[in-house]
């Protein structure tokens, strides 16, 4: 530690902003790769994972493109496109490998603590939405990634799928897909995991109430990290992970590459239920299809939850407007987040998609009576006291100009890279935790390998993950293996 003119200056190799799963990731990876690398994280807030990544802010779906619609559109010449199904997949299987190598090496890493096998159902209703699943189901059943998911247009084989429902009752045309080896996950759990093995590591430490409020780049490539109470910290590369909060902290580094983004707010709440007999009627997590005109983040599901050993229903969730970019953020955050060189993009964003703007803001009124009636579609029989109102956490969309359509709104996660590739950010929020290691392995490759022991890098990623560089779909054997590996070890 260097002291100078009241500001303490630390020097690191890696500075990590952000204690969620993702920066938590990539720390945990780095230090099992290079133990000698000096690794930090700063957290404004007292204590990790308590933005998305916390259990209640999230939906806790290990995203395996087993039920979410959104993932497999139907195309113009009428074939489900299953691409990005097949690479959300591919990347939560690299996430289970991690966690079971991690799960092997540590007994502070307990999986029965963060994942359980939770079956994930699609439910649609109506001749169209019917042919549409059953058009995807045989686009995906013959992947080896895909393989065990079954379907059923029989109401007595939903109704056992799906108690609750009732469909015995309905005269509606109704269908759904059930993959038994889905997961729930507690994301904000296997953050705090990965940070208490990280504390008994050398040259790693974790900041909290450390909130960064400016970075400047020095000639050399070095950057400099403002901190509330006059700290700083300098860092050879710097990890933005700051979840809403990560465009405005690029737009702090002043990088080029910013200045093609700009940040579309979006809050989240859910029901939940927590009366025991009702829950014992739910054991799965059933995806239904978004509404005309709603974004694909308020694609309405009723899930099972575990979170801290405790039962529970969780549906929604309700996505609204909102000018915060953090639970613990301003209402200021999105009016600050415009500048000059993205009020285009915002303007135009905002023309191209008034509609969805103005779902958003109606949607800040429903009551808890129009929420009720959106969970009817799932639950007939839902009774209003035994359902209440939780906050979820906010997704900051990510609105960019492109070359081919113009300025357009995004619903993915993307890492922005700065040209020296001495920074990254990570914008947008889905697919987001399930893929983490994944995302981080990227960050990993694009800037930190260290191109004189890139075999060796290579190698140790290889034992944690065993998938790493490999086409899962060419490699049923390997799948198979690894698969029946991880459901050994984390249980499910
Ligand atoms: C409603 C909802 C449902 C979701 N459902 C799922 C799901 O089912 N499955 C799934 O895989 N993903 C889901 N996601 C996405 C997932 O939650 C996120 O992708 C993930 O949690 C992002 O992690 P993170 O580490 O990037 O951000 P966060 O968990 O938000 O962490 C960011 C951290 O940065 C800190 N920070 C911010 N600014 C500063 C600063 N200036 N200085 C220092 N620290 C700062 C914050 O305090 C916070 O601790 C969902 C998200 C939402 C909102």
């Amino acid at each position: 530690m260097i002291k100078s003119k009241n500001i303490l200056l630390y020097e690191t190799d890696v500075l990590v902003v952000g204690s969620g799963i993702m920066g938590a990731t990539l720390a945990s990876i780095l230090k099992e790769i290079e133990p000698s690398l000096r690794v930090d994280i700063v957290e404004a807030l007292n204590a990790p994972a308590l933005e998305s990544s916390h259990a209640y802010n999230n939906a806790g779906t290990g995203h395996a493109g087993y039920c979410e619609l959104n993932y497999t559109p139907l195309l113009a010449n009428n074939r489900i496109d299953i691409k990005k199904a097949v690479q959300i997949n591919a990347g939560f299987e690299m996430s289970l490998q991690y966690w079971s190598f991690l799960a092997k090496k540590y007994r502070l890493f307990s999986p029965e603590k963060f994942i359980n096998r939770v079956p994930h159902i699609s439910l649609v209703n109506g001749s169209k939405n019917v042919a549409y699943l059953k058009k995807r189901y045989l686009a995906l059943k013959d992947n080896p990634l895909f393989k065990t998911i079954e379907f059923s247009s029989n109401f007595r084989t939903i109704g056992k799928w799906i108690p609750l429902l009732g469909v015995k009752r309905s005269s509606k045309k109704y269908a759904a897909t059930k993959v038994e080896c889905g997961t729930d996950v507690n994301f904000g759990e296997i953050t705090c995991q990965l940070i208490s093995i990280l504390k008994t590591k050398r040259n790693f430490h974790l900041y909290t109430n450390h909130k960064v409020l400016d970075i400047n780049e020095h000639k050399d490539g070095l950057w400099s990290i403002k901190l509330n109470g006059h700290k700083e910290i300098r860092a050879k590369f710097i990890f933005i992970a700051s979840g809403g909060h990560s465009l405005k902290l690029l737009q702090k580094a002043k990088i080029y590459e910013q200045t093609s983004y700009a940040g579309f707010p979006v809050n989240g709440q859910w029901l939940i239920c927590k009366n025991p007999s009702i829950v014992a009627m739910h054991q799965t997590k059933v995806y239904g299809k978004a509404k005309i005109g709603s974004p694909p983040m308020s694609i309405p599901h009723l899930d099972l939850r575990i979170i801290n050993g405790e039962k529970i229903l969780m549906f929604g969730p309700f996505a609204s407007f909102t000018f915060k970019f953090l639970i613990s953020g301003s209402f200021f955050d999105f009016i600050s987040s415009v500048r000059f060189h993205n009020l285009k993009t915002l303007y135009i964003v905002f023309l191209k998609e008034w509609s969805l703007f103005i779902y958003l803001i109606k949607q800040n009124f429903k009551t808890h009576k129009g929420r009720m009636a959106d969970l009817k579609l799932f639950y007939p029989e839902a009774n209003s006291k035994d359902w209440y109102l939780e906050n979820a956490g906010i997704r900051v969309q990510i609105m960019k100009k492109s070359k081919k359509d113009g300025p357009r709104l995004e619903f993915g996660t993307e890492i922005i890279f700065s040209k020296r590739n001495n920074l990254a950010a990570l914008l947008g929020a889905s697919p987001g935790a399930s893929i983490s290691v994944k995302s981080m392995i990227e960050v990993i490759e694009k800037c930190l390998i260290n191109k004189k022991k890139k075999g060796v890098w290579e190698s140790a990623i290889r034992k944690m993950i065993p998938s790493y560089g490999i086409d899962l779909v060419k490699n049923p054997t390997l799948l198979k293996k690894i698969r029946s590996d991880n459901q050994k070890t984390l249980g499910i």
